[in-house]
């Protein structure tokens, strides 16, 4: 196998340099079991981001799952299959009723532009609500509705037709503190009555119920709730994106907006879905899909394929047998109470939010919350050399992102809380 030094020498060669990689020295990881990662030298990593590999990394019984398909059939959705059937059907027993209708797709990117797509077309508008800081996936459509790009290096803005509400942030966001959630919701209000004003029109409002690439991020109470009620009195749609958050990571609820309390109207799933194989999914009500069923085919080459459903089965079954909902509650609550209570030894923990297996450290410097970007680097790095994997994201890249693999245990989350106390006590 090739080293690192050369690996590095032909991806500048071979693949585009917009492609970044993790760590001021990128690994070379040759193996993955659980929540664990392995370097080609052997040297061992608890993997605390890797929220795709979401039962662990090469589980047996999803690999088996994909060998076991590959070997019997692999098509499309334009033959009669049974397991697209019954994957369909278990998948949406994990939503509330009325949510029952799926499409199948490859990415989070392609399921959310097809919600988009369903959203716009039965509202007859491109008036499209996001949240600051979003990002919703790489497609042409996604990278106009996510900030985290318009805004970012080489982004030039966001078109007329999409409007963008403050990041709904209590530490450091417009409106700070407690009860903030009816001021992030009246702006809301403005927005859409901005659109009925100006375009006589509906609003679409694209969210992720708890934000990941924003800061992991997690709303005042209640505003999600006030947010979906204003756009459905004003005749619009409500997509929640549950590509980062879903299938049992908060703990607490299978899905993200549960634990904010809403029902949306479409939710769209991928990352964590098929355990790393691209698997993703539209799921919306009846009514919407008829509505949407203008004529024009819906066809996807790989989107629902014998193979991806079987992976998608298996990854169900594990998460239940193996009480992985469960156990993000349990290890997640540990995990959040330790760094919390590290937030009174360390001024530079400003805040630690989270549920479940989905956890933030924002990182800041005195008390005008000034973001400690470059620390939080020192510390995804340091941590690294010692062998935990984590990453910084946000606007300013000073949240600490944890969200590893479902199979994360109370001895994972006591190393990972010592470690960093430790380092930080170092800085
Ligand atoms: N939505 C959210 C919330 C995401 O986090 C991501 C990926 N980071 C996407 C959409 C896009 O998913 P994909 O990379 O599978 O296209």
């Amino acid at each position: 196998m090739l080293n690192s030094d050369k690996l590095i020498n032909l991806r500048q060669t071979y693949l585009s340099p917009s492609m970044s990689l993790s760590y001021n020295e990128p690994l070379n990881i040759v193996k993955g079991k659980g929540q664990f990662l392995y370097e080609l030298n052997g040297k061992k990593y608890l993997d605390c981001v890797n929220n795709i590999q979401h039962v662990g990394h090469c589980h047996p019984k999803v690999v088996e799952a994909s060998y076991k398909q590959s070997k019997i059939l692999n098509t499309n959705t334009r033959y009669l299959n049974s397991l697209i059937i019954e994957y369909a059907k278990e998948l949406t027993d994990t939503l509330p009723e009325g949510l029952d209708v799926c499409f199948f797709t490859n990415s989070g990117s392609e399921a959310n532009d097809l919600a988009l797509r369903i959203a716009r077309y039965i509202t007859q508008s491109k008036e499209t609500i996001i949240l600051e800081d979003a990002y919703h996936g790489n497609l042409t459509s996604l990278i106009e509705i996510s900030p985290y790009k318009y805004n970012g290096k080489g982004g030039d803005g966001p078109p007329k037709f999409v409007h963008t509400i403050p990041r709904p942030d209590n530490f450091r966001g417009k409106y700070r503190g407690n009860n903030t959630g009816d001021k992030y919701a009246n702006e809301v209000k403005k927005i859409v009555k901005k659109i009925q004003n100006d375009r006589n029109t509906f609003p679409v409002f694209f969210v992720e119920p708890l934000m990941g690439c924003a800061g992991q991020l997690i709303f005042p109470n209640g505003f999600l709730k006030q947010a979906f009620d204003i756009v459905r009195k004003a005749g619009g749609v409500c997509i929640a994106d549950e590509i980062q958050i879903g299938f049992g990571r908060v703990g607490s609820h299978f899905w993200g907006f549960e634990s904010e309390e809403v029902i949306p109207d479409i939710v769209t799933m991928g990352k964590s879905m098929g355990n790393g194989h691209p698997l993703s999914a539209v799921i919306t009500t009846k009514e919407i899909a008829d509505s949407f069923n203008n004529g024009m085919e819906y066809f996807n080459s790989f989107g629902g394929n014998p193979v991806s459903c079987s992976v998608g089965k298996a990854v169900l079954s594990v998460i239940k047998t193996e009480g992985l909902q469960e156990n993000a509650k349990v290890s997640g609550a540990y995990l959040f109470k330790k760094l919390s209570d590290l937030k009174s030894k360390h001024k530079l923990i400003g805040d630690v939010r989270g549920r479940g297996l989905f956890i933030g450290i924002e990182l800041i410097k005195g008390d005008d919350l000034s973001p400690a970007t470059v620390e939080a680097n020192q510390i995804i790095n340091k941590m690294k050399d010692i062998g935990i994997l984590l990453s910084t994201d946000g606007p300013d890249q000073n949240v600490i992102k944890i969200k590893p693999p479902m199979v994360f245990t109370i001895e994972n989350a006591n190393h990972l809380f010592e470690s960093i106390d430790k380092l930080i006590e170092l800085l």
